[in-house]
């Protein structure tokens, strides 16, 4: 289906174009002086001694998890409301997803819950901070403290947020970006690992380039099981005209946002975000009686307009190969599934026009009165 107004649209300018356009004059398309210079941009965005840029996201993830020896049988405390990969990357090497259930004011984890959850087993508590809202990183550093766990950040979805005047990016022992098309700002594909503590940086440096030594030796020599999850340089120069822009680009974020919550905070029937630092998504939360197929339809009605909207997200707990493989069910984390069941994301970029924003709230009233 091609819609009029899509749900997300990456914010690209000459700069962007001229800098790709650079890269591709010169011979070095990979490992060259542009994903170092991404990198030390990003440590400091985050404001962490280390950066390592990486092809995806959910690869900066999986590293993290391969740098702190996760293994088969360890179990690791996460929210069910995020995207797939922040509980995929410890299912790859085997080891238990133990949901939490979220806050359904905040819809991260539900720092109170998570202590019940920890067994001899836990190894890791990973927290999301969902549609670019930190998680409640105090208790989580105090609980993982007490506890001796792992902490990681998954803010892929908060670039340039703050919490408590901390950067997000910094919290735990490591944390990513992700730069897919749809994030705040992207490199095509793309994500980084982030943190203070050497060893991790020095074994996902290693990693995503094969498993080879930091400096000297053999090109053809690996010293431990690596992949290749090098980001490239042309979308490490993308990731650089991107970050130049960056205050630009946020504040065209926010600009949309503050359109969304004017044309529609007089609409009893939904429950609007509350205004944030670093806006990845505009999700609005339906009242309950409008949940589950009611919401699909209004989500219909919005597509024959032309407007993309979509449910934001599944429970995790409750994709095919999450019931399958762990047996979850319906009902086992219930403010998940009820927000789950009730909330839309709207388009939502930097370039919609007034016009535009204005249109999708008009019918968005429309599709709930029906
Ligand atoms: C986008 C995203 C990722 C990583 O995605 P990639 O597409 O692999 O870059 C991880 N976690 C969350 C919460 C995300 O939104």
């Amino acid at each position: 289906m091609n819609f009029k107004i899509p749900l997300s649209k990456p914010d690209i300018s000459e700069l962007e174009a001229k800098a790709v356009g650079e890269v591709l004059k010169t011979s070095r398309l990979s490992l060259g002086p542009n994903v170092v210079e991404f990198e030390k941009r990003l440590a400091q965005l985050a404001q962490v001694s280390y950066a390592v840029a990486t092809n995806s996201g959910t690869a900066a993830l999986h590293l993290i998890i391969r740098a702190l020896n996760i293994a088969p049988g360890d179990e690791v405390i996460t929210t069910p409301f995020s995207f797939i990969s922040s509980s995929n990357c410890f299912v790859y090497e085997k080891a238990k997803p133990v949901f939490v259930d979220i806050d359904e004011k905040t819809f991260n984890i539900d720092t109170t819950k998570i202590e019940k959850a920890i067994t001899p087993k836990t190894k890791v508590i990973l927290a999301v901070d969902v549609f670019g809202l930190p998680a409640d990183w105090e208790n989580l550093e105090r609980i993982a403290k007490k506890h001796s766990l792992f902490l990681i950040e998954d803010s892929a979805e908060a670039i340039g947020a703050e919490y408590k005047g901390r950067k997000c990016g910094s919290f735990g022992n490591a944390a990513i970006f992700s730069f897919y098309p749809n994030k705040q700002i992207t490199t095509g594909e793309g994500g980084v690992i982030l943190t203070n503590d050497k060893k991790i940086a020095d074994y996902c440096r290693s990693s995503v380039n094969q498993g080879r030594k930091l400096e000297g030796e053999e090109w053809l020599w690996h010293e431990r099981l690596g992949y290749n999850y090098r980001l490239n340089e042309m979308s490490s120069a993308l990731g650089i005209a991107q970050l130049k822009r960056f205050s630009e680009i946020m504040e065209k974020r926010d600009r949309t946002a503050q359109f969304y919550l004017d044309f529609l905070k007089d609409e009893p029937a939904l429950e609007l975000p509350d205004p944030l630092h670093s806006w990845f998504v505009f999700v609005v939360k339906l009242e309950r009686k409008l949940g589950g197929e009611k919401r699909d339809q209004i989500i219909s009605y919005m597509a024959e307009k032309g407007i993309q909207c979509r449910p934001y997200f599944y429970p995790i707990h409750l994709q095919p190969f999450y019931r399958n493989e762990f047996g979850f069910n319906e009902g086992d984390f219930p403010v998940c599934e009820d927000i789950a069941g009730r909330t839309i994301a709207l388009p939502f970029f930097g370039d919609l026009q007034r016009e535009e924003i204005e249109f999708v709230s008009k019918n968005l009233k429309e599709a709930v009165r029906l």
